[in-house]
């Protein structure tokens, strides 16, 4: 069997959904499961969570409907609400929450009968100018959906453009435009992602919606007491299946972009871009060889990655090899860590893993 495997720690899952809701005690924390869970699996974690959170987010009802499928009877609400009038026969159905952003929404909402009213989130634009109504439409909307006997549960939601950074000025800026509206309408709130979860207290409602800090990754620029707690869910474990020496000025891989300063020891591993490890990992992207830190050399190929272990003269073929996550060992190399060196966030590299590595649970 090729040894590359994802291993899902849903301890640690766990662990970090309790540091969550800890953050923001006076909180109902939804757990984000969207995108199969940000690649760990939706549905053992929806299993693995169930007991504990009061409700689940994804994107859209096809996520939710494979969670019902699954057996999962938590609330679930769809963070982007209806794509299609069609499918409040499916909300009605299998009981889910929807978000409304767009006027259509509404409309189809309030033209419709279901068996039982709706729990509804309003989405308000309060700065990120992706979805949601505008401050000034949402007295009217919140009115009529309000009065309908279709909705219940109405809550005001937002998404917060920059609750990571250090510079506070755009979240202040949207949470000036939503206190205002909470209080004009009396509204209860839905407002923190992960980092407000973690950095700004007064931005915890009714509910949450802490996402990546489930999985283990702290979406903060700056750690605190908190992130540095986070446990890592998904440990992305490979070996080493060859091994060559080079001489000085020797080339690895594609374009021979790295090129060997002194006598060196390359492990090649099994992982590579058609596991979805990104390819634009440069250079002395670190992964860990028998627990023990290495760079990466060269480019990284489908389904190849090239390591330089010079420093490490126990590495042998069959040695393990961590891509990010915890090793055997213990020893832990942050997946935020690596997508720094990959110039992206790990979100894209959690959601980017692909079926090709198997997902183990433990
Ligand atoms: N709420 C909404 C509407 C989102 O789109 C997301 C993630 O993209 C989240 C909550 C969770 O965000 P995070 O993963 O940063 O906690």
């Amino acid at each position: 069997m090729r040894p590359l495997v994802a291993h899902i720690d849903l301890d640690a899952l766990r662990h970090n959904y309790r540091l969550a809701c800890r953050c923001a005690p006076q909180s109902r924390s939804v757990a984000v499961i969207k995108a199969d869970a940000y690649g760990h699996g939706a549905l053992a974690c929806a299993r693995a969570l169930e007991a504990d959170v009061p409700a689940f987010a994804v994107a859209c009802i096809e996520e939710a409907l494979s969670l019902r499928e699954g057996g999962i009877q938590a609330p679930i609400v769809l963070l982007e609400g209806i794509f299609d009038a069609d499918e409040l026969a499916l909300v009605d159905e299998h009981r889910l929450w929807i978000s409304v952003h767009s006027a259509w929404q509404v409309e189809a909402l309030l033209s419709y009968s279901p068996r039982q009213p709706i729990p509804v989130w309003l989405k308000v634009d309060s700065g990120m100018h992706r979805l949601g109504f505008s401050p000034e439409q949402v007295a009217s909307v919140w009115q009529r959906l309000v009065d309908a006997p279709q909705v219940t549960a109405l809550h005001l939601m937002s998404h917060f453009a920059s609750a990571d950074a250090q510079d506070p000025s755009v979240f202040n800026q949207q949470m000036r435009v939503l206190q205002g509206l909470a209080d004009e309408l009396k509204a209860p709130l839905c407002l923190a992602n992960s980092p407000a979860t973690l950095a700004w207290p007064v931005a915890h409602g009714d509910w949450n919606r802490p996402g990546v800090m489930l999985y283990g990754s702290d979406p903060l620029e700056v750690a605190n007491d908190v992130t540095r707690q986070l446990r890592p869910v998904m440990s992305l474990r490979s070996k080493i299946i060859a091994l060559r020496e080079l001489d000085t000025g020797e080339q690895v891989g594609y374009g021979g972009r790295w090129k060997a300063p002194r006598p060196s020891k390359i492990a090649v591993v099994a992982a590579g871009y058609g596991d979805g490890y990104d390819r634009h990992a440069v250079d002395g992207t670190p992964v860990l060889v028998n627990g023990q830190r290495c760079p990466i050399a060269g480019k990284v190929s489908m389904d190849m990655l090239t390591v330089d272990v010079t420093d490490v003269p126990e590495a042998a073929i069959g040695s393990e090899v961590v891509l990010w996550g915890a090793a055997s060992n213990g020893a832990v190399l942050p997946v935020d860590e690596v997508a720094r060196y990959c110039a992206t966030i790990s979100y894209t590299l959690l959601t980017g893993v692909l079926p090709r590595a198997p997902r183990r649970y433990h």
